[in-house]
């Protein structure tokens, strides 16, 4: 059973997803993370970022472990490496390949199936798990978005609210399973809420539809 938790980059996903499931006892699910992996191991053995087909043999061979914060792929830790910024822009390129998002999806459908989940992304609620029986749909205004990355990594707050609507661009304009609330999502604009504020409200829509 999964509690999805969807939206654009920067919108607090990760921090109210893990602590959404750190107050319920659920599993964390970064799907992000699966996507970096990808893009990490396609830099490192120069595969072309466009290349359809090579990167779906590349997803499929992957051995991608999550487990917490900790990141293995193929058995070596990449949890900060996969957090470059080049690792972030090439991971919103190869994720708009559909043989890599049917990779993906696949292996997280499968790690699902196993628990109780709070799994974030940007289609976990429409196409990784359209029957979650709690969907939330994070947003933040842009350059609030911008803000708390800049905070978290030490980035210029500029040049990451412009990263930031690159990648919301391609990720709401890409062809297959693009960005976008599923029809029965609860929709929660955190501009101006604090982590506690918002993590409480998933926790009682949790509470209300007898999740926890
Ligand atoms: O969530 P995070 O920013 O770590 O995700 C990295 C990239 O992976 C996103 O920019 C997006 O393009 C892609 N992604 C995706 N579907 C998901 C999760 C992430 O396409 N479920």
């Amino acid at each position: 059973m999964v509690i999805a938790i969807d939206g654009p980059a920067g919108a607090g996903k990760s921090s109210v997803a893990r602590a959404v499931a750190g107050a319920l006892g659920f599993t964390y699910l970064d799907s992000g993370a699966m996507y970096r992996c990808v893009a990490l191991a396609a830099i490192e053995r120069g595969i072309d970022l466009d290349g359809d087909a090579a990167l779906g043999e590349l997803a499929r061979s992957l051995e991608i472990d999550l487990d917490g914060d900790c990141v293995r792929l193929d058995a070596r830790e990449v949890s900060e490496a996969i957090r470059e910024p080049r690792v972030t822009e090439a991971s919103s390129r190869v994720s708009i390949h559909p043989p890599v998002r049917e990779a993906m999806v696949a292996q997280q459908q499968r790690i699902i199936a196993a628990g109780r989940f709070v799994a974030e992304g940007r289609d976990i609620g429409t196409v990784v798990s359209p029957e979650a029986p709690l969907k939330v749909f994070l947003t933040a205004s842009a350059p609030e978005r911008a803000r708390r990355r800049a905070a978290q990594t030490g980035e210029d707050e500029a040049a990451v609210l412009a990263a930031q609507l690159e990648r919301d661009e391609r990720d709401e304009g890409r062809e297959h399973s693009a960005l976008r609330s599923a029809d029965d999502a609860v929709e929660l604009d955190t501009t101006g809420l604090s982590l506690d504020e918002v993590v409480g409200r998933v926790v009682e829509l949790a509470q209300e539809r007898n999740l926890a």
